[in-house]
């Protein structure tokens, strides 16, 4: 890692822990207000902060002890596009209260049909004077049944190529004709949801950005990811490290089995791949360097490493790890457990393994484009 973060005399840290002395216990509210939140944002969101001082606030709230408000879908990919594209009245209505996270937000992007090839939408928005009125089915749409707003991709020319002809929009989740029909997990949780549409009448003020040109919002809202040194577990930033299970190993005095220590060996080296590989995400983008492959390259291997690991810790409960309580070594509160269950969503939620390979396959290693087999086209092709 060539770059250090700058000492304790720093004019931004002495700016961070003077707001906290006067505020020890903030509020989403007030940490939104001071643009704490996403000091990345511009003002008055956030404090335009390039990603050093991205990281004094990061750090300075950590050591504080104080966590920022949670509304992932809106925070991490809502407003980041509305920043981009949103009007004037769309900024001063929706920002604030998404980063105080009074208003929990989610994403209504994929369907039945519209997975990895997402512009393959068939969800229908049909102007009618001052409203949209939409028809159709969202699938895996996490939070929805606690949002306020989702953000909604649908297609408003039917008649044009599939990338073209969608549009954005911000959609009231309390709409007369909305149906949210939840989905239980096999960890046991609800967090995804169906959402229908059956005349839907949205505003047309909540169109985001212009009619038709949606897809390139959408891809926006994709590809948002802010920087972060934090060392993050492996379920997408959540839950246990391998470093965890590695000490767990230890502390129980080590694995007599030779193919299971192998297996302890191997999610050490992967997490500490990775952990460099961060590192260098980290540092080009300190040092304003555009990023480069290393975060398609991270998120294929994150994701497979995550379930290495939880794989790896119920072999090492053996056969208590037929109970949902037992953890690795027989330690543990039913949370590694959650681990296991959840960790094959990784390999598919914010593109599946196999599209983060045709991404490494075309965009790093400049091999020949997918082929779109329904279009009889190259994915090149298609979104020209
Ligand atoms: C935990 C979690 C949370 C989610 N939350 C949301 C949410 O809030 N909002 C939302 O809109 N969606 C959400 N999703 C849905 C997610 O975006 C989709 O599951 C994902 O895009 C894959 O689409 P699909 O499930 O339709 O699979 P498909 O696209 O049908 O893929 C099926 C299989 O075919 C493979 N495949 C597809 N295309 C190719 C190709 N070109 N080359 C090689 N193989 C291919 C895939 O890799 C996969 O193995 C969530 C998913 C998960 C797991």
């Amino acid at each position: 890692m060539d770059f250090e973060l700058p000492g304790e005399d720093d004019p931004r840290r002495a700016a961070i822990r003077t707001w906290l002395s006067d505020h020890p216990r903030p509020g989403g509210r007030q940490l939104a207000e001071a643009g704490y939140v996403a000091p990345h944002w511009p003002a008055p969101w956030g404090l335009g902060a390039d990603p050093v001082h991205q990281l004094i606030v990061d750090d300075e709230l950590r050591r504080a002890g104080v966590s920022r408000p949670l509304n992932p879908i809106g925070i991490g990919w809502a407003g980041p596009t509305l920043l981009h594209a949103g009007s004037d009245a769309q900024k001063e209505r929706y920002l604030l209260p998404m980063l105080a996270g009074e208003e929990m937000w989610c994403q209504l992007f994929s369907e039945p049909g519209a997975g990895s090839d997402l512009a393959n939408l068939s969800t229908r928005a049909v102007r009618d004077g001052d409203v949209y009125v939409v028809n159709g089915q969202k699938i895996w749409t996490s939070f929805a049944h606690v949002a306020k707003f989702g953000i909604l991709i649908a297609r408003t020319d039917p008649e044009a190529p599939k990338h073209q002809g969608i549009s954005y929009f911000i959609c009231p989740m309390d709409l007369p004709g909305i149906e949210i029909r939840p989905i239980i997990e096999m960890t046991g949780l609800h967090t995804f949801n169906e959402v229908f549409f059956d005349d839907v009448r949205i505003p047309a003020e909540n169109l985001v950005g212009e009619e038709h040109r949606g897809w390139a919002l959408a891809k926006i809202t994709l590809s948002n990811e802010r920087v972060s040194l934090s060392t993050g577990g492996v379920l997408w930033g959540n839950g246990p490290t391998a470093f965890d299970l590695v000490d767990l190993v230890r502390k129980g005095g080590g694995v007599a089995d030779p193919a299971l220590r192998q297996r302890v060996a191997s999610i050490f080296i992967e997490a500490e791949i990775l952990r460099l590989i961060r590192l260098r995400t980290v540092s080009a983008a300190v040092q304003g360097k555009q990023p480069g492959p290393e975060a398609s390259v991270r998120k294929a291997l994150a994701d497979e490493h995550g379930q290495h690991v939880m794989n790896l810790a119920k072999d090492l409960a053996g056969t208590a790890g037929m109970l949902a309580t037992a953890g690795p070594l027989g330690q543990g509160d039913g949370s590694w457990n959650y681990g296991f269950l959840f960790s094959a969503a990784l390999t598919v939620g914010g593109g599946t393994s196999e599209v983060q390979r045709n991404i490494v396959a075309e965009r790093v290693l400049g091999l020949p484009h997918d082929i779109d087999i329904e279009a009889g086209k190259t994915w090149a092709e298609t979104r020209r």
